[in-house]
């Protein structure tokens, strides 16, 4: 799956990443984490000839979830997110109020992950890695050389874990982030994409894991 098609699109007022995949030669697409600008992300589709086929969330937090429910309408397309962050969908939350409308409540998730391994949906083929600490229901999602991390690493910095999160838990997701054998191209849930490689050895949260 080397040869997958990346689209990467900053989207709400956070500039969350909103991430499609598609494979060459096939038109079935994921879409990870919509958080917002549903048109930005059909555009993307649409230039890409593809078909939003899977939905992957990285946790439940709201700039990573508002496009969900328009997004998933036209062809049913399922919802995946880890069971600890699956009741983010049907509930508002301390946000709802400065959200502009906010559309949540969503239906619940089709698919929930209860622990790591490899699944296949939509002719792709994934690892979870479930990574707790920003969120209970944080994973991080696998491709062959390719790993989004949603708002567990990013380039240089770690997510937060005052809205809920967990620092001790998030210290042993990173170390086993860290401690993952060979390299990745890193897409994280926010700012630049970076390599594995290169947070092992430049991000300060990380370097000093053991
Ligand atoms: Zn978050
Ligand atoms: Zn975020």
């Amino acid at each position: 799956m080397k040869d997958m098609i990346l689209r990467r699109i900053p989207v709400g007022t956070l500039g969350t990443n909103c991430y499609v995949l598609k494979n060459p030669g096939s038109r079935d697409a994921i879409v990870i984490d919509p958080g917002a600008d549903l048109t930005l992300i059909q555009d993307a589709l649409h230039r890409m000839d593809a078909v939003c086929r899977l939905i992957l969330l990285t946790h439940g937090h709201f700039d990573h979830i508002l496009a969900v429910g328009d997004l998933r309408a036209p062809n049913r397309a399922p919802v995946c997110i880890h069971e600890a962050d699956a009741h983010m969908l049907t509930e508002r939350d301390m946000f709802s109020a400065v959200i502009p409308n906010d559309p949540r409540p969503f239906e619940p998730a089709e698919f929930l992950f209860k622990k790591e391994g490899s699944y296949t949906a939509a002719g792709f083929e994934f690892y979870v890695m479930p990574t707790p600490g920003h969120t209970p229901g944080s994973v991080c999602y696998i491709f062959d050389g390719l790993m989004f991390t949603g708002d567990t690493l990013f380039k240089n910095s770690i997510g937060r874990t005052d809205l809920g999160g967990d620092e001790a838990l998030l210290r042993r997701s990173l170390r086993a982030l860290k401690n993952l054998p060979g390299d990745y191209d890193v897409y994280p849930g926010h700012d630049e994409p970076t390599t594995l490689s290169d947070e092992r050895r430049n991000n300060p949260y990380l370097k000093n894991l053991q």
